[in-house]
C-alpha cells in the first residue's frame, strides 16, 4: 500500500513534467559550476555576493575548526553554546540595530520555531500567499486560524483586520523579498497595519539580508524601520552571507522568551562553531567591501535594461532574483535545457513551488558575474524568444 502510493505520486510528477532530482555540481569561483566535464555559468546561486568562496570567510572557518573542532557537541542550552556563537549573536544584534539576536541552525527551523513559539490555536496568523514554505508549515503547526492574503495586498489585510476589530491576537508574517518573484514587501504599509490593529509583525529577510539597506542590514533597514516597527526579524546565512544557518533578532524580552519556548532552538545541536566564525567574517566583509554590493547592483541594472529591450515577461524586481515567466512547466523546462546546452545554468521553477501557469526561469545574479556573463544570458534568451514565442502572456500571480 505504501509503496504503491509513492509510485503513484512519482508517476504523476513525471507525467506533469514536475519530477525533480538533485544533480552533482562543483562550485567554482566567478559564478561557475562544473557538471561532469563541463563548466557552466551559474545563474541559480543564492550566494549573491560570492562570499562562500571569500578568502577571509574561508580562513575564519578553517581557523575556528582547528581551534574548536568540527561539531558543537550539544545544543545551546546544554554545552553547545561557545564563544563563536556568542560573538556572532552580538555582531548580528549590533548590525541589525536590535537588542539581541538568537542563532538557529537553518532558516527553516528559525521560521517554524519562532512562529510555533509565538502563536497558538486561539490566535490568527495572516501570511502573504507567496511566503516561504517554512512560514506556512510553521503556521499550520500552531493550530491557529490561518489566512493567506493575496500577494502584496496590504489593503485587503487591513480591511479584514479592521473588520475583526482586535478580537484575536494576530501575527502578520511576510517574506521581505519574495523568493520566487524577487519583489519587496511593502513593509511600511505592513508596519502601519500591524500598529493599527495591535498585531505583531514578523518578517523573513532571507533574500534581503546582506543585500538591501545602507550596509546590507536588510529590507527593514532599507525602509528605515526600527525594532519597534518590525519586532520580529528573521535573517539567514545561506544566501548573501555565503555560509549556513539563521537568526532571529528583536527585543531582549522576545529573545529570552524564544530561548525558553522555541523548540527547534532548544532541541537541536548548535551550529558548528566554525560556521558561526565564518558567518561573522562574512558580516565584516559586507561592511568592508561595499564594492561587492555595487557590482551586484550594476549587473541587476544591466539585466533589467537588456530584458526590457527583449520584451521578456519579467517581474518588477530590483533584487538579485529575476524571474522570467514562461507559463507552462514544459516551456520552462525547454528553455532551461536550451540555456544549459549553451553553457548557462538557469533553474526552471515549476508548480508546486510557484502557482500553476507561472512556471518560470528563476535567474539569480551575483557580484561574481561579469558584464559579459549577463550579455551571454541575454543573447541566449533573445534566440529562445524568437524560436519559442509565448502562447500565454501570464505575468505572474
Ligand atoms: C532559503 C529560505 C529560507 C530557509 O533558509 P535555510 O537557512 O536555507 O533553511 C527561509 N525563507 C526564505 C524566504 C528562503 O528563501
Amino acid at each position: 500500500m505504501w509503496v504503491a502510493r509513492w509510485a503513484k505520486t512519482l508517476a504523476e510528477r513525471h507525467a506533469q513534467a514536475l519530477h525533480r532530482s538533485p544533480r552533482v555540481l562543483t562550485l567554482l569561483p566567478g559564478a561557475r559550476v562544473r557538471q561532469g566535464g563541463r563548466e557552466l555559468i551559474n545563474f541559480c546561486s543564492n550566494d549573491y555576493l560570492g562570499l562562500s568562496l571569500h578568502p577571509a570567510v574561508r580562513a575564519a572557518f578553517v581557523a575556528a575548526a582547528d581551534r574548536y573542532g568540527v561539531g558543537a557537541g550539544a545544543s545551546h542550552l546544554v554545552t553547545g553554546h561557545g564563544p563563536e556563537h556568542e560573538a556572532l549573536e552580538q555582531a548580528l544584534a549590533a548590525f541589525t540595530g536590535r537588542d539581541r539576536a538568537l542563532v538557529f541552525s537553518t532558516g527553516w527551523m528559525a521560521n517554524e520555531g519562532v512562529i510555533r513559539a509565538l502563536a497558538g490555536r486561539h490566535d490568527l496568523i495572516c501570511q502573504d500567499r507567496l511566503n516561504h514554505a517554512s512560514l506556512l508549515d510553521g503556521a499550520l503547526a500552531t493550530g491557529a486560524e490561518l489566512w493567506r492574503y493575496p500577494h502584496g495586498d496590504v489593503a485587503a489585510l487591513a480591511a479584514r483586520l479592521a473588520e475583526q476589530g482586535k478580537t484575536k491576537p494576530t501575527l502578520i508574517v511576510t517574506d521581505a523579498v519574495f523568493s520566487m518573484d524577487g519583489d519587496i514587501a511593502d513593509l511600511p504599509a505592513l508596519v502601519a497595519t500591524a500598529r493599527a490593529n495591535e498585531a505583531l509583525l514578523m518578517i523573513d529577510d532571507a533574500h534581503g539580508f546582506g543585500i538591501l539597506g545602507p550596509e546590507g542590514q536588510g529590507t527593514a533597514a532599507a525602509f528605515g524601520l526600527s525594532q519597534d516597527d518590525v519586532p520580529v526579524l528573521i535573517g539567514t546565512f545561506g544566501k548573501a552571507l555565503g555560509t549556513f544557518g539563521a537568526f532571529v533578532a528583536g527585543s531582549e524580552l522576545l529573545i529570552d522568551y524564544l530561548v525558553q519556548c522555541a523548540r527547534p532552538y532548544i532541541y537541536t545541536t548548535a551550529l558548528p562553531p566554525a560556521v558561526a566564525a565564518a558567518t561573522r567574517a562574512s558580516l565584516e566583509v559586507l561592511t568592508r567591501e561595499p564594492e561587492r554590493r555595487a557590482a551586484l547592483q550594476a549587473r541587476i541594472r544591466q539585466w533589467r535594461e537588456g530584458a526590457a529591450q527583449l520584451g521578456l515577461t519579467v517581474l518588477p524586481s530590483v533584487t538579485p532574483i529575476q524571474p522570467v515567466i514562461l507559463g507552462s512547466a514544459e516551456r520552462a523546462l525547454r528553455w532551461s535545457r536550451a540555456l544549459e546546452a549553451a553553457g548557462l545554468l538557469v533553474a526552471a521553477i515549476r508548480p508546486p513551488t510557484v502557482p500553476a501557469a507561472t512556471a518560470r526561469l528563476r535567474i539569480t545574479l551575483t557580484a561574481e558575474h561579469s558584464a559579459a556573463d549577463v550579455e551571454r544570458l541575454l543573447t541566449a534568451l533573445a534566440a529562445l524568444q524568437r524560436e519559442d514565442p509565448a502562447v500565454v502572456g501570464h505575468a505572474g500571480a
